[in-house]
């Protein structure tokens, strides 16, 4: 491990090797199977498995299905999808918390048998009142003090599922005068009659979050439990259930969150975000899901680079997405190969062009990267420009086409506006007439005449027809959970988060994309084919803009 760019994790587990506290490194990412995963996930498998990598080590993939009510298998398959798709593989090492349940009911038999839980009695409102406050100690349960026979008894009862849901737990014996609130004799064991995603109906009682994960990670042989911030109060507990059953301790260390601007990241929220329908679903293109990122055009490598330079940290902090947008700009610069498409079309008729032939131009395909070579690009009289690129009375500093003026197309002539044909009854222009120098082949004047701007454009006669879809920040405020009391964050929703372009034009070396190409689309930028692409009906997302507000940034600095 070089030391620069050393994390305080990787400081950590550089002191436990070095103390001989461990011999190896292991790590594991352990999703809930309640969700998608989204970007705040990707810094966490990033995390851990590139641990293992620069270790040497491994890194398990691991579900926490504790939870039978809310998870589905829909969600473990997805899981599976997009860790693999980020880069990474947890080879034969797939574990659910549910394999161990049959060990941690006997470890929970062997503490009932050692007095250290007790089967308690106590309605919700009654923990409640004995559990204290931040500055009061709380009180013991009257069941604490049952035996370790009549323990063992209920308990197994609980089990047997004589005993409704809710009106018996298993707490273990710590202490309830702790400052710690998850040191009060905290509930082991929940009775729930419900279908588990895997071990069906075998179960009726089910073991808590705070029971289940460090014994899972002992199980496995983990070193390194990294988790986020919010489960360092639990750590003392983790640890204590540890010690108590006397097996092999993994030492949790925890991390600051990833937050980023204009994205809401609850995973509770994007699902009623889907249900609500919203968005379209989990991998609408808008959705800050692995599977939202992927349809949207975002690579792999992009997503990685992110997670490399945003580094880890022990205090919360948030991150801003233009990051994100540009580590995905620096990556499709380089491998997204360039080509013209006209979003908003406005007809050019070039006069002086015979009609009926066609011209094959050369375009370079990337000049970032010669490798990806050149491509044959179709003139004809026929063109479709960015109506945007016209302006009949072009205000001061307007370089592109108007009457009278000269421009470059791409790759193609240098072409003069000469007349504009509007239609008599609306006074909208229909078509713009325009004559082109053949002397000018390639986009140079052999008399070194100059023009101030270039655009870009598609044969009206080959161009493919597509549908575009523009995308925005599915949220216009950078904290999108930031409203006033009362109001729901959905008052933050983007209305414009969308806008669908119908009738676009697009170049005919198109016509063989297939679904998740990335594109430069010349001056307007990076897209990529959607999976609603058909033969005969291409469809592209606006993966992301070409203005990269954090090079600037940058810059500055
Ligand atoms: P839940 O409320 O359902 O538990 P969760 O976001 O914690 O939501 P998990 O499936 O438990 O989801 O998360 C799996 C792992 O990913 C955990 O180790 C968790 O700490 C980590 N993780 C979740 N969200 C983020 C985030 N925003 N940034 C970094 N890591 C995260
Ligand atoms: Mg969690």
């Amino acid at each position: 491990m070089s030391s620069e760019s050393v994390d305080f994790i990787r400081e950590h587990i550089n002191a436990d090797l070095a103390k001989g506290r461990y011999d190896r490194v292991h790590t594991r990412f352990p999703p809930e199977p309640n969700g998608y995963l989204h970007i705040g996930h990707a810094k966490s498998i990033c995390l851990n498995f590139g641990i293992a990598r620069d270790y040497n080590g491994l890194c398990n993939l691991r579900f926490d299905d504790t939870n039978p009510t809310k998870e589905e298998v829909e969600y473990v398959d997805s899981i599976m999808e997009d860790v693999r798709w980020l880069g990474f593989d947890w080879e034969d090492r797939l574990f659910y918390a549910s394999d161990y349940f049959d060990q941690l009911y006997a470890w929970a038999e062997k503490m009932v048998l050692a007095g250290q839980a007790y089967v308690c009695d106590l309605t919700a409102d009654e923990v409640r009142e004995h559990r204290g406050t931040l500055t009061s100690p709380g009180r013991n349960s009257r069941f604490r003090d049952r035996s370790a026979d009549e323990n063992l008894d209920l308990f197994r009862r609980m089990r047997a599922g004589e005993f409704p849901d809710g009106s018996r737990t298993l707490r273990a014996k710590v202490d309830m005068a702790s400052p710690n609130f998850n040191m009060r004799d905290p509930v082991m064991y929940r009775i729930l009659h419900a279908t588990h995603h895997r071990t069906g109906d075998k179960w009726c009682i089910y073991p808590t979050y705070d029971y289940t994960h460090g014994q899972s990670d002992s199980l496995e042989g983990i070193t390194h439990s990294i988790c986020t911030l919010e489960f360092e109060n639990h750590r003392p507990l983790y640890d204590w259930y540890v010690k108590t059953l006397g097996i092999h301790h993994s030492r949790q260390i925890e991390f600051a969150r990833l937050n980023l601007t204009y994205t809401m990241m609850s995973k509770r929220r994007l699902l009623e975000l889907v249900k609500e329908g919203v968005v379209e679903g989990w991998d609408d293109p808008r959705m800050p899901t692995i599977c939202g990122f992927r349809r949207r055009g975002y690579t792999p490598e992009a997503i990685r680079n992110f997670c490399a330079k945003i580094g880890v940290a022990k205090v919360d902090s948030v991150i801003d997405l233009a990051l994100l947008e540009h580590c995905l700009r620096d990556d499709l610069n380089r491998r997204a190969a360039r080509v013209m498409a006209v979003l908003n079309p406005l007809k050019i008729v070039i006069t002086n062009y015979p009609e009926g032939s066609v011209d094959e131009l050369e375009a370079v395909n990337n000049p970032e990267d010669p490798a990806m070579g050149m491509r044959k690009v179709p003139f004809s009289r026929e063109i479709w420009i960015e109506q945007d690129d016209f302006k009949e009375d072009p205000p001061k500093g307007f370089y592109r086409l108007s009457p009278g003026k000269e421009v470059r197309l791409r790759w193609a002539y240098l072409i003069t506006c000469t007349n504009v044909v509007k239609d008599p009854a609306t006074g909208a222009i229909v078509e713009v007439h325009c004559t082109y120098d053949p002397a000018t082949r390639g986009g140079n004047a052999p008399d070194g005449r100059k023009v101030k701007s270039t655009i870009h454009w598609v044969s009206a006669a080959r161009a493919l027809q597509a549908e575009v879809r523009i995308y925005d920040n599915l949220f216009t405020v950078p904290d999108p959970s930031d409203v006033p009391q009362g109001q729901d964050y959905k008052i933050n929703l983007n209305p414009k988060s969308l806008e669908v372009l119908p009738c676009c034009r697009v170049e005919p070396s198109l016509a063989d994309a297939k679904v998740q190409d990335r594109l430069q689309f010349e001056r307007l930028g990076y897209f990529c084919v959607d999976r609603d692409s058909k033969p005969g009906k291409l469809v592209f997302n606006r993966t992301v803009s070409l203005r990269d507000s954090y090079a600037k940034v940058e810059k500055k600095k």
